[in-house]
């Protein structure tokens, strides 16, 4: 079950240039800067009541980032839901035709585990979905 728009990921071109722009338009400092270098990018988190602003920026000419951004420009990237148990959701939403970009949920930035459905299962869409790693 979804709980709730955790954040609207945006692909930009300059990190620095694009946290400035956000700060004026949101009226907050990004809480957290934090790379991923498994997937190549590096990010930015600002607080926007309860959901987030993702900003991604590509650090690898062959990461996902850089080839949205060459396809496509700068712009919205990808809708986040948070869910409780993504294992679950991922079996589930198989079980219903949807297409997994990664079956086994992955480490993606701001202390969570991720996993992505495709565009083309979800209306053009990228949907991440992400659960907090809870540390025990
Ligand atoms: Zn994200």
């Amino acid at each position: 079950m979804v709980r709730r728009i955790e954040h609207i990921g945006i692909a930009v071109k300059d990190l620095e240039a694009a946290n400035e722009l956000y700060e004026s338009l949101l009226g907050v400092r990004p809480y957290k800067e934090e790379a991923v270098a498994s997937e190549g990018v590096r990010t930015s988190f600002f607080r926007t009541g309860e959901s987030k602003v993702e900003l991604l920026e590509a650090t690898k000419e062959d990461s996902a980032i850089a080839k949205f951004i060459e396809k496509r420009g700068e712009g919205i990237h990808h809708i986040a839901f948070e869910v409780e148990d993504i294992e679950g959701e991922i079996v589930r939403l198989q079980a219903a035709g949807f297409r997994i970009l990664n079956e086994k949920p992955k480490r993606g930035a701001d202390n969570k585990l991720v996993c992505f459905v495709h565009p083309r299962s979800a209306n053009g869409v990228l949907v991440e979905l992400c659960q907090e790693i809870r540390n025990t």
